[in-house]
């Protein structure tokens, strides 16, 4: 499906913190900064790739999308309305329009039900569907996912990784979304059947017009996929750019880092892996000025002390970093398929 250029969701400055208590009375003294002013939006039809490491805030970032969790500031506007000002009701009948797919297919389908049970509770919880009509859409949606319709009875257990995450995407499926979160869907499955779910997505993207959120921990799973991608450290988006031109042209050096660590298909062509010292520093307590600066190659004064301009370096290529021209060019970018 095309990408249309209108805007299905937008997320202004959202924060996410998780307060941490401490002492007899258990009172906050500090917070966790999960997500620490975040914005993008992603148009009707796209998939929009959000990756970092694990503890970046990238899942969270999810969760609070859909008010899974509730945010502590900012806006997320769906359909042109902001969804953090909804109630309970408002959130229930929108809850049909955004849907999540989890990381592990094997604890997000209850193991007492079976399949026909898990796809079509949704259906019977927003009236979509009850009796032979369920049953009949069920094994429709069975089918649309690549399995059959007598797997309905059995029970999650009795299926592989693969064929779990397939349940996992009917389930989602069900009640006709229009967004869905994927949060790292695939990196729970053998890389040989990653490429399968994927391609079923992409299938089921351009067949049932659906606008994805694609959450990943490295670069190299939401190349394939997405549209543009959005790289996020500690709680904040550092670039953002279209697909083909931030593999080709990153400009932060986090970005260039994770580029550098995707596998080259090509064992003759050797290539720089660039290899970040330390760890992710704890998002309860982030380094002043640049987050990245107490790992990266290019920290200079002004990094420690001054949060560098999430700004547009041209081409809705957004990045923030003080070098002038960004990181320096290195062989580290990802081979073109
Ligand atoms: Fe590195 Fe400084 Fe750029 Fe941060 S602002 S990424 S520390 S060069």
């Amino acid at each position: 499906m095309p990408v249309s250029d209108e805007i299905l969701l937008e997320v202004n400055d959202l924060v996410k913190h998780f307060p941490i208590r401490g002492g007899v009375f258990s009172r906050t003294v500090g917070n966790i900064r999960a997500v620490d002013g975040i914005s993008f939006f992603v148009r009707k039809g796209e998939t929009l790739g959000l990756v970092g490491e694990s503890g970046c805030g990238k899942t969270t970032a999810g969760k609070v999308v859909l008010r899974l969790e509730e945010p502590t500031s900012g806006e997320v506007i769906f359909e042109g309305k902001n969804i953090v000002e909804l109630g309970r009701e408002g959130m229930r009948n929108l809850r049909r329009e955004m849907q999540i797919i989890f990381q592990d297919p094997y604890s997000s389908l209850n193991p007492r039900m079976t399949v026909g049970n898990i796809i079509g509770e949704a259906l019977e919880i927003h009236g979509l569907a009850r009796g032979k009509a369920k049953e009949k859409r069920v094994k429709e949606l069975l089918e649309t996912v690549g399995l059959t319709a007598h797997h309905m009875r059995r029970y999650p257990h009795e299926f592989s990784g693969g064929q779990r995450q397939r349940i996992g995407v009917a389930r989602a499926l069900a009640v006709d979304p229009k967004l869905i979160i994927c949060d790292e869907p695939v990196s729970a499955l053998d890389v040989s059947i990653q490429a399968q779910v994927i391609n079923l997505m992409e299938d089921l993207q351009n067949e049932f017009n659906l606008t994805y959120l694609f959450i990943a921990h490295d670069l190299s799973v939401v190349k394939h996929i997405s549209d543009r991608v959005a790289v996020m450290y500690l709680g904040k988006i550092v670039e953002l750019a279209e697909k083909a031109e931030l593999y080709r042209n990153p400009i932060h050096p986090y970005t260039q880092a994770l580029l550098s660590a995707i596998p080259v298909p090509n064992p003759t062509y050797e290539r720089e892996r660039i290899l970040l010292k330390g760890d992710v520093p704890s998002p309860a307590n982030p380094p002043p000025g640049c987050r990245f600066h107490t790992r990266c190659p290019y920290v200079m004064d002004i990094c420690k002390e001054e949060d560098p301009e999430y700004k547009d370096w041209g081409d809705e290529h957004f990045a923030s970093c003080h070098l002038e021209k960004g990181a320096p060019k290195k062989e580290v970018i990802a081979t073109e398929e």
